[in-house]
């Protein structure tokens, strides 16, 4: 058990973001009726009052925040107050047009909108850091205020700057990071294409050039970028900490396609909040919700976390904004509770008449409070109430999953051997197989202590450190049981091939060689020996110590090891040379679970998830059915959201939540 996550809330936290700009008297009125009558506990107030807080460049008028804070705190509802630096204000982008963002392509990004200014500017930095100041110095230990939430999703919509300011913060990275330009011309192999530098000053950041820009090139701008957004970040949080004693967090967007690497930002964070959307047009949209969940988790080191944002019907972002179904929301949120969540607020608690998310879903939607969503809404904050003895408790996992930004920010570069070769898609497949077994996953960095994993799996470790090959190597040799899918371990962090064949960082752990990449058609698909089909990719495995367990039966690698173990040491290593469809792959990760000593729950049938939280001598058994099929399944102790005992089964009804402490397994 931990402590409480955020001191002074002794409930789930539950609410959502509250900018009541400029709404009459009588809105803000029933705005805290409404929160009582929902169990709100938690609000975001301020992300984007920059202009409301300081008006004019120095000058502060926290009267409107005074009022915000004074009426939540009398309504007995906590703050967690925003820094306001994604939406600097008008006076400050005239002021200071040098800090507006130039974009890859050469475009001055509009300041009419929201994002940040160029990351490297020390007008923009010095800016956001005076304003969160303020606002520490003024509110830092009020009562109300719960937790700081600086900035907004770091890294979303703007992620990298390439103007003359950044140009030069990046030549000073990459002096520190190489020393000498010889060896900068080294680790970028710029003897190719005769791009060899000879002066610091002729490093440009690489620009849409005419055709492929260098990749090492191209990664470092990437790594100098994230450098530069965790470098603002911390400037605000060490503005905060000087005047407060509460907690500092920013909310992270972890399965955004352009990720920070945020393995690097969590150890900043005194707790991990995350922003969540589902893919709405995603029929298993919950799969990828708690893949969501248990990578924040995992960023917190397995503690609980907040879930800082997701959405209680439609967003507005999507081609088709579907709206969520009737007990869709509740399901979300306690699915979030159950993978380690001890707060789970919405965007946003009114929706806005105007503006650009004016079709985004609320907690009050546009219909007002006698509406579908409100009702479940209040529904959601009632059961919530009832799961105070859930705080603290944490998920375990024995499976893990690599996941390591740079190698896939190297990975996206052009000029890959295939288009389809999608790192996102290999994990999610993986995933989805061990989600369908309720297996619980933590995802781990490559070069991470893995011990206390039966089983880990690189379904996309395309780029290896030499640090992340040994730990790998050391811990199959220890006793660990290691997957890895094509096309990992193909180069190291300077984005070259060590010498020999591929995979140079995995050949002597997975026993085996591949001596030429074989990509599919299109939509070909190739027959597996054991009966199974592949597609995407096939490849010319030579095998050293591994021993074959399936082969290709046709395609382009016809006759040779499509799958293939090795015993390494104490542990042994699997390696998978296709894209396997569903049921290929289920196979294969059931077996490879049952060798490595994972359980898996799949008792209960199709769409029930379930996953465990564990506190002081108390499990916590969450049951959640995505199915339209009532569920049975074996449990005694008592059901928390309808006080019940529970003696050998409890139905879960179709679409439906049940919770059920136990006494601990031990
Ligand atoms: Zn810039």
């Amino acid at each position: 058990m931990d402590g409480p996550l955020i001191p002074g809330l002794e409930q789930i936290g539950f609410g959502g973001d509250y900018n009541p700009d400029g709404w009459p008297e009588h809105v803000l009125k029933e705005d805290m009726e409404l929160m009582r009558r929902a169990g709100v506990n938690l609000v975001t107030v301020g992300v984007f009052s920059w202009y409301a807080i300081e008006p004019r460049a120095g000058t502060y008028d926290f009267a409107w925040l005074d009022a915000t804070i004074e009426r939540l705190d009398k309504a007995g509802v906590g703050v967690c107050l925003a820094t306001p630096t994604a939406g600097p204000p008008a006076w400050f982008w005239r002021a200071n047009p040098d800090a507006r963002v130039l974009d890859r392509q050469g475009h001055t990004l509009g300041t009419a909108a929201r994002g940040i200014g160029c990351p490297s500017s020390a007008t923009y930095r010095d800016a956001a850091a005076r304003v969160a100041s303020a606002l520490a110095e003024r509110y830092g230990e009020h009562p109300a205020v719960k937790l700081w939430h600086v900035h907004n999703e770091y890294g979303v919509p703007v992620f990298d700057c390439y103007c003359a300011t950044s140009a030069a913060a990046f030549r000073t990275w990459l002096r520190a990071r190489y020393g000498t330009v010889a060896a900068l011309n080294r680790a970028w192999g710029t003897v190719f294409w005769g791009q060899r530098y000879s002066d610091w000053a002729e490093i440009e950041p690489p620009v849409r050039a005419a055709t492929a820009a260098n990749p090492t090139h191209q990664l470092d701008y990437q790594r100098f970028s994230n450098d530069e957004l965790l470098d603002c970040y911390r400037a605000e949080r060490d503005a905060i900490r000087a005047h407060s004693s509460r907690p500092v967090t920013t909310n992270l967007m972890t399965t955004n396609r352009q990720t920070p690497d945020y393995w690097a930002w969590a150890p900043e964070m005194d707790l991990i909040a995350n922003d969540h959307y589902l893919t709405a047009e995603r029929e298993d949209a919950h799969v990828d919700l708690a893949l969501s969940a248990d990578l924040t988790r995992s960023y917190a080191q397995g503690r609980p976390w907040v879930l800082m944002e997701h959405s209680t019907s439609a967003v507005n972002w999507q081609p088709r904004n579907l709206a969520k179904a009737p007990g869709e929301l509740r399901r979300n949120s306690l699915q979030h509770v159950a993978r380690g969540a001890d707060a789970t607020l919405f965007f946003q608690f009114r929706a806005h008449p105007f503006g650009a998310e004016k079709f985004h879903s609320a907690m009050v939607p546009q219909a007002g409070p006698d509406t579908r969503v409100f009702r479940e809404v209040s529904e959601l904050g009632a059961d919530l109430a009832l799961l105070r003895g859930v705080l603290g408790s944490r998920v375990r996992a024995e499976v893990a999953i690599l996941w390591d930004p740079p190698s896939f920010w190297a990975q996206d570069l052009e000029w890959r051997p295939s288009v389809d070769l999608d790192h996102r898609a290999q994990i999610e497949a993986h995933y989805r197989a061990l989600w369908d077994r309720n297996v619980t996953v933590a995802f781990a960095h490559p070069a991470a202590s893995l011990d206390g994993y039966r089983l880990v799996i690189a379904p996309a470790s395309y780029l290896l450190s030499a640090a992340a090959a040994s730990n790998l190597s050391r811990y199959v040799s220890e006793g660990g049981n290691l997957l890895v899918s094509y096309f990992s371990g193909i180069v190291n962090e300077c984005e070259h091939m060590p010498d020999g064949p591929m995979p140079g960082q995995l050949r002597e752990v997975l026993g085996l060689t591949v001596e030429e990449f074989l990509p599919l058609r299109a939509g070909q698909l190739v027959r597996l020996g054991g009966g199974g089909l592949g597609s995407r990719w096939a490849e010319h495995v030579e095998l050293g110590a591994a021993t074959c367990l399936d082969t290709f039966a046709d395609g382009p690698a016809s006759g040779r090891p499509a799958v293939a173990v090795h015993a390494f040491g104490s542990g042994r290593a699997w390696y998978l040379a296709t894209s396997p469809d569903a049921a290929t792959l289920a196979g294969l990760l059931a077996s490879v679970l049952a060798t490595s000593g994972v359980s898996a729950d799949v008792e209960a049938g199709e769409g029930l998830e379930h996953v465990v939280r564990r506190g002081d001598g108390q499990d916590f058994h969450f049951w959640i059915n995505h199915s339209g099929v009532d569920r049975e399944v074996g449990a005694v102790g008592r059901e928390l959201l309808s006080g019940t005992p529970v003696a050998g089964s409890i139905t879960v009804p179709a679409g439906d939540v049940r919770i059920v402490s136990t006494v601990a397994a031990g």
